[in-house]
């Protein structure tokens, strides 16, 4: 991913152009095949936007998105409907990702049909290769359910069979779990894990929750107000992050009690920025304890490297 850039236009009557939301803005990294690896970051800053981008749902309106060599970018028909086959895809809420009118058998075979894969019997046996690979057995008792007949975290475990019919080399798992009640997130955080690693997908994994990260991926980024402020291999981020806003949402995790004066001080004032007109400098400066006045407020940081393979777009780490 490369300076992606994806900024709506907004339009008043259809055609006056009032302003932009500028999602993604300038945000660049790679996953290597096989990898799990994280985006992090509170609700509106952008994640979502960049996910449908990646999955080739929204256009980029600047960089570059190459996928096994080939740019995003100029993919389209046929081309663009293989890249989607090599890239699953997890949403966050299962009952609004399946067709409430088709059984499970249905939502599992249409991928399959769209993609050209013929005779009933080998869609068949995948369609049931899948629904054992996500622990919902026997397959031929729950294929001819409905959603709604399964509860929340069955529903996500048929969406996960979804996005591994086709075989796909990455998925993009959208807050796969924040809709679901707290006692099935796990094994459906597991069972993405067992999947990754069993058929060597890269996963891009995708959340607010800063918790769910260590035992889950290698490489973590945290995106603020549509841009990647810090990206390092989990344990450096963890242990040492050199963002102030990550050191605020950590510091956050680490204290359950809402009303403490330490958590209150430290985790971060005020509400994520609008992406429609964003602060100018570095993005996090109205909310940083330690902005310098005259620099952060007018200039955003470039991106910094203080220790190999992690890095921080702050000023302070120049
Ligand atoms: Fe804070 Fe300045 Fe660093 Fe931004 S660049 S995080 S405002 S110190
Ligand atoms: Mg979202």
């Amino acid at each position: 991913v490369d300076r992606l850039q994806t900024h709506f236009e907004l339009r008043q009557w259809g055609f006056l152009r009032i302003g932009s939301v500028q999602a993604v803005d300038n945000v660049s990294f790679s996953l290597d095949s096989g990898e799990a690896a994280t985006i992090v970051g509170e609700s509106g800053c952008g994640k979502s936007s960049l996910a449908r981008t990646l999955l080739g749902l929204h256009r980029p309106t600047g960089g570059d998105v190459r996928f096994a060599g080939s740019s995003l970018t100029n993919l389209q028909g046929k081309t663009l409907k293989a890249y989607r086959a090599k890239v699953g895809y997890v949403q966050q809420d299962p009952y609004g990702a399946l067709p409430p009118y088709m059984d499970i058998r249905r939502i599992l075979e249409e991928p399959l049909i769209i993609h050209g894969i013929s005779g009933k019997e080998e869609r068949q046996r995948r369609i049931k290769e899948a629904l054992k690979e996500v622990g919902l057995e026997p397959p031929h008792e729950v294929w001819r359910k409905f959603p709604h007949q399964l509860s929340g975290g069955q529903q996500q475990r048929v969406v996960i069979a979804r996005a591994l019919i086709l075989r796909p080399q990455m998925i993009i798992a959208d807050e796969p779990v924040s809709m679901l009640d707290a006692s099935v997130r796990v094994e459906i955080l597991e069972l993405l894990r067992h999947v990754q690693l069993a058929h060597g997908i890269a996963l891009l994994y995708i959340t607010h929750d800063l918790s769910t990260v260590r035992h889950y991926a290698h490489r973590a980024m945290v995106m603020y107000a549509g841009r990647i402020i810090e990206q390092a291999p989990v344990d450096s981020l963890l242990e040492r992050p050199l963002h102030p806003y990550t050191g605020a949402l950590l510091a956050a995790l680490s204290d359950p009690d809402p009303a403490n004066a330490r958590r209150q001080r430290r985790v971060p004032k005020g509400e994520p920025p609008s992406l429609v007109s964003p602060p100018e400098g570095c993005r996090f400066h109205p909310r940083c304890s330690q902005v310098m006045i005259g620099r952060c407020e007018y200039f955003a940081p470039k991106e910094f490297q203080p220790r190999i393979g992690h890095r921080v777009a702050c000023w302070l780490r120049g």
